[in-house]
């Protein structure tokens, strides 16, 4: 499908987990032999645990592919998969807010996931005649797990599936917001009751998904609560339009004492006509006090700049500033710097602005 799929290094870590798991694990279910604990000699026990592992990631980067899949059909587009120690993530491009579409992208991924379980068990049926062979119980493991993987991904709680299902069902009734926060609180509220049992059972993997689905939950609440806020409103109606720039020639002596007296931390730097860099208080820190007579603001200016319109979302140059680590974006019309949009006019925008959303 042309997408890319990445391994976060903590992927590697918990293959090897999830191999040693199943290589000590020899409990039948349903009277069949799952897990290698059983399998002799240890070296074959090992390279089934392992294969097993690596076939076990292959079916959640396949269950990826299923959401990604409705995703396209769509016309969103996908950036990456990337699979890491809790399965994977598809990073996609912004997702319009419509709940049936939605619906069927988060159904995707476990029915993907189901299906994969069954046609594992059905291959077994049709090949175990020898229970004990390490090929039968791979097949019976794979899928008894593909079929956990997809009921676990169904329980109603941000991040999971399940979550998404659940907000699109009450978004087809309700605002998005609104939506939003009650799976979210949903979701918070199962994963309290996650961790009671996790505490009260010593089952310190239950307290991590517990903490893990709490934290997905908060995540997704605020994430939409800061888009919602933001929604209509332009770059243009929160930017700085005075903006005060500097020459190149500029020595970095002089830029300190404008700094000093203006107050700003930060300039565009233009030369007559277009934008040509921008410079702040920390690429200034960077030079010792010694050099700062000598050296001008050409020659430590941040030239890769990421810019942004006036007419664009100003939830826009929020992504663009959280994507690529900068506090603040030039405003360019037509090529002109007409204004410059910090982290700060976001925040404000966003106190003033989320009174709208809770209704
Ligand atoms: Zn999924």
């Amino acid at each position: 499908m042309g997408i890319p799929v990445r391994l976060h290094w903590s992927f590697l870590v918990v293959v090897l987990y999830v191999a040693w798991a199943f290589s000590s694990v020899s409990e039948p279910i349903f009277g069949r032999a799952y897990g290698f604990g059983a399998v002799e000699p240890v070296t074959l026990r090992w390279a089934y645990s392992f294969l097993f592992a690596i076939l076990l990631f292959v079916c959640v980067a396949v269950h990826e592919l299923g959401h990604s899949y409705v995703a396209k059909s769509y016309g969103i587009g996908i950036k990456s998969i990337t699979l890491y120690f809790f399965g994977g993530v598809a990073s996609m491009e912004e997702i319009p807010r419509d709940p049936k579409m939605e619906l069927k992208m988060a159904l995707a991924g476990p029915l993907v996931s189901g299906a994969l379980g069954v046609s594992a068990i059905l291959i077994y049926l049709a090949v175990s005649s020898d229970p004990k062979h390490p090929i039968p119980i791979l097949l019976w493991t794979l899928g008894v797990i593909n079929l956990i993987l997809m009921v676990f991904n169904l329980l109603p709680a941000f991040p999971m599936d399940g979550g998404r299902v659940l907000r699109a069902w009450f978004a087809i009734r309700m605002p998005y917001v609104v939506a939003t926060r009650r799976a979210a609180n949903i979701g918070k509220m199962f994963a309290i009751f996650l961790g009671i049992l996790g505490l009260f059972s010593f089952n310190f993997i239950l307290l991590f998904i517990a903490f893990f689905i709490y934290i997905g939950a908060s995540e997704e609440e605020k994430a939409t609560t800061i888009d919602a806020s933001l929604e209509g409103i332009k770059v243009k109606n929160i930017m700085s339009s005075n903006v005060r720039t500097i020459t190149p020639d500029l020595t970095l002596r002089q830029l300190m004492e404008l700094m000093f007296k203006e107050k700003h931390r930060g300039y565009p730097v233009t030369n007559g006509g277009g934008l040509q860099g921008i410079i702040t208080l920390t690429d200034l820190q960077k030079i010792p006090d010694s050099q700062r007579d000598i050296t001008n603001v050409r020659q430590v200016m941040t030239t890769n700049l990421f810019v942004i319109e006036p007419e664009e979302e100003a939830s826009t140059a929020m992504k663009i500033m959280s994507e690529r680590g900068v506090r603040r974006l030039p405003v360019l019309q037509d090529g002109e710097l007409v204004g410059i949009v910090s982290r700060e006019d976001l925040v404000r925008a966003i106190e003033l602005c989320s009174s709208r959303s809770s209704f």
